[in-house]
């Protein structure tokens, strides 16, 4: 990039998520091209991507298999929509290969662009479902404290992290939130994690009784926590949670944003969590991040409701101008595929249980790691400031982003979320590719270390 283009991007353009005066002075990192599981800054400097962009790169960051549907589709047809009965073929083509894998059966595919937007589509189909059979007041929906579900107004109400709400003083959405499922943070002492489970599913029973079940429409949960810090429910969690919305007639959405697609070592994490939902999101892995698409699956109790419209509810008003984009869905239908032929949930399973033992090798010991968790080919790694009690840093230290940047100037991209490590490299990661992602990271946690004890000492 030139330094006019780095000076245009400071003065045009507003980052995502980004401390926009901090940019003044620090400018931007300029990724410049990719190959498997690696970018390249304009500096030539390659990166190990441990985190797949924003835990979406399933495929890595360049595959020609991918360019080629896509330029064939623009070549044929270049984009169409799916309002009032149209289709195309490479969105049918996708519908077909979403459910063939999906635990939800013989309901339908919505398609939407973003996972904010398909957790917006699943919110507005709970309520749809509601108003259609009668129960418009059954509304609000449950979320949980630590949850990431977007960045639009309804998304950033469902999301429970401190900073998606502040200062935006969001409009009134009707979420209430239920506890985060962290046994190793907020357990009490002894409690076993089955004990922990029956106490959050209690806890949501009360909930539900204290707002009243005729005023609740859906629950909506991350089977693996992403933004939230890599947090792994109980085993037995969801299907707690499960029984106890069953029983006062609560949907439960699974966000499958991050999990779906083999992540978690099945397809989805519903499946590997124990739970069947009423409806899915998926995004970022449904096209390897290589284009924007995302998609609902809802049940056939759902697209019943909806099919059913009722002369006051009228028409099902609701849709994007790109659902089912031809381009978009081609190149999705190319990933799935790839999918197959990888094997990814045998290769999320095998290449995690590398990574596993590679950070429990790497890692087990050191001064600054508390808690490593993992599933499939996605890990979260906890910094504590004392490994025997599992004392919290303190925050102005902002240890995690000091391990983030010391992690970039080894090689690695990595992401801290306060002082949680996660990673969550593309599926065609090599396991000698873990192996040195891992190296880099303890290289960056000793520097870390050492600054520290430095400081302390000074
Ligand atoms: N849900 C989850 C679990 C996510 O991690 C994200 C994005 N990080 C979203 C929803 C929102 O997706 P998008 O940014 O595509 O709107």
């Amino acid at each position: 990039m030139t330094n006019a283009l780095r000076a245009l991007d400071i003065d045009l353009h507003l980052h995502s998520q980004t401390n926009a005066r901090a940019h003044e002075d620090r400018g931007p990192l300029t990724l410049v091209r990719g190959d498997g599981v690696h970018v390249v800054d304009e500096s030539g400097r390659r990166y190990i991507e441990g985190m797949a962009g924003l835990w979406c790169a399933s495929l890595g960051f360049e595959e020609a298999r991918l360019a080629e549907v896509a330029a064939r589709q623009m070549r044929t047809l270049a984009t169409y929509h799916t309002f009032n009965h149209r289709t195309n073929d490479a969105c049918v083509a996708l519908a077909e290969a979403i459910s063939a894998i999906s635990p939800i059966s013989g309901g339908r595919i919505f398609f939407a662009n973003s996972g904010s937007e398909a957790n917006d589509t699943m919110v507005k189909l709970a309520w749809y479902y509601n108003a259609a059979r009668g129960r418009p007041e059954k509304r609000k929906i449950i979320s949980r404290t630590g949850a990431f579900h977007g960045s639009t107004v309804m998304g950033a109400a469902l999301s429970g992290l401190p900073h998606m709400h502040r200062a935006f003083n969001l409009p009134d959405q009707g979420v209430v939130f239920t506890a985060c499922p962290n046994h190793a943070r907020h357990a009490e002492p002894g409690e076993s994690q089955e004990d922990y489970a029956t106490r959050l599913a209690a806890e949501l029973e009360a909930l539900i009784q204290a707002e009243g079940a005729d005023s609740i429409a859906a629950m909506i949960a991350e089977p693996v926590m992403g933004a939230g810090g890599v947090i792994l429910p109980p085993e037995t969690y969801f299907p707690k949670i499960q029984a106890v919305l069953a029983r006062y007639d609560i949907l439960l959405l699974a966000d499958e944003v991050i999990c779906g697609f083999g992540r978690t070592g099945n397809w989805f994490g519903s499946q590997t969590f124990g739970f069947l939902p009423d409806m899915m999101s998926m995004a970022k892995g449904l096209s390897s991040g290589a284009i924007p698409i995302a998609a609902v699956a809802l049940s056939d109790r759902i697209y019943q409701a909806i099919a059913d419209q009722s002369a006051e509810i009228g028409v099902f008003g609701h849709g994007f101008t790109y659902s089912g984009h031809p381009v978009s869905a081609a190149v999705a239908t190319e990933a799935i595929r790839i999918y197959h032929e990888i094997d990814v949930v045998g290769r999320a399973r095998r290449l995690g249980a590398h990574l596993r033992a590679a950070l429990d090798e790497a890692l087990a010991g050191h001064p600054l790691v508390g808690e490593i968790r993992s599933v499939g080919l996605l890990a979260g790694i906890g910094l504590t400031a004392d490994p025997a009690t599992g004392r919290d840093f303190d925050p102005a230290l902002r240890v995690g982003a000091q391990v983030e940047r010391r992690c970039l100037a080894h090689g690695a991209i990595i992401r801290n979320m306060g002082d949680n490590i996660a990673l969550c490299p593309p599926y065609v990661i090599e396991p000698g590719q873990i192996d040195a992602l891992v190296e880099r990271l303890r290289a960056a946690l000793d520097d870390v270390a050492d600054t520290l004890s430095r400081d302390s000492l000074a």
